[in-house]
C-alpha cells in the first residue's frame, strides 16, 4: 500500500510499504481521510515520536477491512473512527485512570504505523462504530474533538462563564462550539489573522478580535484557554484570568517556552492554571457530540489533499492556512 513515512528528521514522502494485517484483538481500516496536526510537525522534527522511521496520521477514520480471529462487535464494512490513544493498563497513572499520562504513552502514529496510508491497523477496543448519517471522511474530526473534550473535562465549566479562546484554527474553534455548548455566557476569541477570526465570528463567538485589549470584559474571564501554543499569546492569557478564573493550557507549546507567573495573584485570587493533554475517556463522547451535529464538517475541514500530496499538506498546515487539513487516500 501507500503510505505517508517520515523517514528522519526532515523528511517525508510518500513511499510503498507492507500492508498491515489485524492483531487477533483488532482490525484493519481502509482509512476514508486523516487529518493532519502540530503533533505531526514534532514528529517531523525529530520529536515526540521515539524511533523513525513511522507512518504518521493519529486522526482518522475509515471502513475496516479485516477483522482479528477474537473481535467481538466489530465486522469487514462496518464505519469507524479510531482512537489513536495506545496506553500500558499496568504502569501507576493507567492504574490511576490517568492513561493519558502513561508511563509507556504510546498512540497510533506516533509510536506505531498511523493513518496516513491507505490502510491502517488498530485494536478493536479503539473503534467506535459510526452511524449512518457520518461520514467516515468527516469522521477524522472526532480525534481532536475528544482532545476538547477532554479540556472541558479539565475545566468542569460552570453556567455562564465568561471565556477567552486564543487561537482560531481547528482546536480554538472547536473550543468555541464546546463553550457554547457548556453554556457559558460569553466566549471570546482572539487570533492574530482575521481571516480566522472571521470564521470564529462566523460560528457565533461574541467578540473576535487581534488583542484581548479590543474586548470589554473588565473583571477579566473566568475561564482563558490557551489554543495557540505560543509563548506570547500564552504570557497574555495568564494575564486574562479574572478572580477565581482558569487557565488552561490547551495548546502545545515548543519544549523550550516559558510563561512568568504571579504567584501572589494566583494566592490572593484563587487562579488555577492547568493543563490537558491529548485524549482520556473522551474519544467516545466525542464521537456522540460529532454524530449530533456539533460540528459542520465544511466549516472545519478546509482542505482535502491526495495522500500523495503529503508534504505539500504538512507544508500548508506549517504556514498556518486553513483549518483542518486532511488527506484523502
Ligand atoms: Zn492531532
Ligand atoms: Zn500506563
Amino acid at each position: 500500500m501507500k503510505a505517508a513515512v517520515i523517514s528522519s528528521p526532515g523528511n517525508v514522502g510518500v513511499e510503498t510499504v507492507d500492508d498491515p494485517a489485524p492483531d487477533p484483538s483488532g482490525v484493519v481500516v481502509k482509512v476514508a481521510a486523516c487529518g493532519l496536526c502540530g503533533t505531526d510537525l514534532h514528529i517531523l522534527r525529530g520529536e515526540f515520536a521515539p524511533t523513525l522511521p513511522i507512518v504518521p496520521g493519529h486522526e482518522f477514520a475509515g471502513e475496516i477491512v479485516a477483522v482479528g480471529g477474537r473481535v467481538r462487535g466489530l465486522a469487514v464494512g462496518d464505519q469507524v473512527a479510531v482512537d489513536p490513544s495506545l496506553y500500558c493498563h499496568e504502569c501507576h497513572y493507567c492504574r490511576l485512570g490517568r492513561n493519558n499520562l502513561c508511563e509507556r504513552w504510546a498512540a497510533i502514529g506516533v509510536t506505531v504505523p498511523g493513518g496516513a496510508a491507505e490502510y491502517a491497523a488498530a485494536p478493536a477496543a479503539n473503534c467506535v462504530k459510526l452511524p449512518s448519517h457520518v461520514r467516515a471522511q468527516d469522521a477524522a474530526l472526532i480525534e481532536p474533538l475528544s482532545c476538547a473534550v477532554r479540556g472541558y473535562d479539565i475545566l468542569r465549566s460552570r453556567l455562564a462563564g465568561h471565556v477567552l479562546i486564543y487561537g482560531s484554527g481547528t482546536m480554538g474553534l472547536m473550543m468555541l462550539e464546546l463553550a457554547k455548548r457548556t453554556g457559558a455566557a460569553t466566549v471570546d476569541v482572539v487570533d492574530l489573522n482575521e481571516e480566522r477570526l472571521a470564521t470564529a465570528r462566523s460560528l457565533g463567538c461574541s467578540a473576535a478580535a487581534i488583542s484581548a485589549d479590543e474586548v470589554e470584559r473588565p473583571r477579566g474571564w473566568d475561564v482563558v484557554i490557551d489554543a495557540t501554543g505560543n509563548a506570547e499569546a500564552i504570557q497574555d492569557g495568564l494575564g486574562r484570568v479574572g478572580k477565581g478564573g482558569t487557565f488552561l493550557q490547551f495548546g502545545v507549546a515548543d519544549y523550550a517556552a516559558r510563561a512568568v507567573i504571579e504567584p501572589y495573584r494566583i494566592y490572593n485570587q484563587e487562579i488555577t492554571i492547568t493543563g490537558s493533554m491529548a485524549v482520556l475517556h473522551s474519544y467516545e463522547r466525542a464521537a456522540e457530540l460529532f454524530a449530533g451535529g456539533l460540528l459542520d464538517p465544511e466549516v472545519f475541514i478546509s482542505d482535502r489533499l491526495p495522500l500523495a500530496d503529503y508534504a505539500a499538506a504538512l507544508d500548508r498546515f506549517r504556514a498556518g492556512r486553513g483549518r483542518k487539513i486532511q488527506v484523502v487516500p
